[in-house]
């Protein structure tokens, strides 16, 4: 089957299928460019992830998971925006033309652009090592972003859900654990993120800083720090672990993970504390956690992990590629 036969079956199709997709696709697939419209008072907001084999999933991970990878992680960085999700393009680079694979995946694809409410307007198709970008777009009322460059001293820091999940999830792959509840739901923690737009959306109004966790609380946090000139301190014993990997690992090794552990991507933001209360009042029904971790400090002290008594400071070590 050849490139063009390729996208015409398996991915012009794919937002017809979709309901509810956004408005503004003048020309979606098909065309040399998606012609598109951003609403009235209202900015977009881009962003492009790669994942690449061996660097960033294993040989052998199935089509649909790595779907599943692509787009949640793409999407995460618009909920740490406060962004609502639109449109995706998509650069798919396949070392030759299995038409098993591109269908498994378009599929798993269709999902997921489905749940985060995604709409695939283009993309590109070539030849070479199995790599994958996925290019997303979003919106923001004008000027409402939330950036990682706000955060002021005195600030509480938060974060979503549950952390270290994804690293687990990562060991059970690696030490080939054999399948169990626990098991497999720190493998689905670890394949499927679940991007926190909701959350992102509700806390803008609140938040001064926001950043998604991808390479680590630890390391994330730092770019809030640059960008933001001050410190941070922060209590592991606060950080809010999931009972499941409780169960598979000792108390210090899932603290460790939560710290950073990679690819979680729940949210760390900071809030003012006079907008805590309204906050936390505006979370009550909402279905995603949010739990205190520690708080914005002057720069000098940079970032500290209360530990054995005391502050002390640790050097960042979220994951680097270079
Ligand atoms: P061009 O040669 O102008 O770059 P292509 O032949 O690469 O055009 O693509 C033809 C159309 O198919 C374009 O609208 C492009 O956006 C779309 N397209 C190509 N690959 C994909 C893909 N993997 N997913 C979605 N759309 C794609
Ligand atoms: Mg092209």
């Amino acid at each position: 089957m050849d490139e063009f036969a390729l996208i015409r079956r398996y991915f012009q199709p794919l937002p017809q299928r979709q309901q509810g997709a956004c408005e503004g696709v003048s020309v979606g697939i098909g065309d040399d460019c998606a012609v598109l419209s951003v609403p009235e008072g209202q900015q977009l907001v881009v962003s492009i992830d790669t994942l690449v084999e061996g660097t960033h999933f294993l040989t052998d991970t199935p089509a649909e998971q790595l779907a599943w990878r692509l787009l949640g992680a793409s999407v995460s960085d618009l909920a740490a925006m406060g962004a609502t999700p639109s449109w995706l393009t998509l650069a798919l680079t396949l070392p030759y033309a299995d038409e098993a694979w591109v269908s498994d995946f378009s599929a798993a694809l269709a999902e997921a652009s489905q749940l985060y409410s995604i709409q695939l307007v283009g993309g590109d198709t070539t030849r070479g090592p199995l790599t994958l970008t996925a290019q997303v777009h979003g919106f923001v009322k004008t000027d409402a972003a939330l950036l990682r460059s706000n955060a002021q001293i005195g600030d509480l820091i938060c974060v979503t859900g549950t952390l270290g999940d994804s690293r687990a999830g990562l060991e059970t792959l690696l030490t080939k654990s054999s399948s169990n509840t626990v098991v497999e739901y720190l493998r689905q923690r670890f394949y499927r993120p679940q991007p926190r737009v909701s959350t992102g959306q509700l806390i803008s109004a609140y938040a001064s800083s926001c950043i998604d966790i991808s390479d680590g609380l630890l390391g994330d946090i730092q770019h809030i720090l640059d960008q933001s000139g001050v410190g941070a301190q922060i209590n592991p014993e606060a950080l809010p672990l999931s009972a499941e990997i409780q169960h598979f690992t000792d108390d210090k090794t899932a603290r460790e993970w939560a710290l950073s552990g990679g690819e979680d991507f729940e949210l760390c933001f900071t809030v003012p504390p006079e907008q805590w209360v309204s906050l936390q009042e505006h979370l009550q029904n909402h279905d995603v956690q949010v739990t205190p971790v520690g708080a914005i400090c002057d720069e000098a002290k940079g970032l500290q992990l209360f530990s054995q008594g005391e502050w002390r400071a640790v050097a960042a070590n979220g994951y680097k590629h270079f």
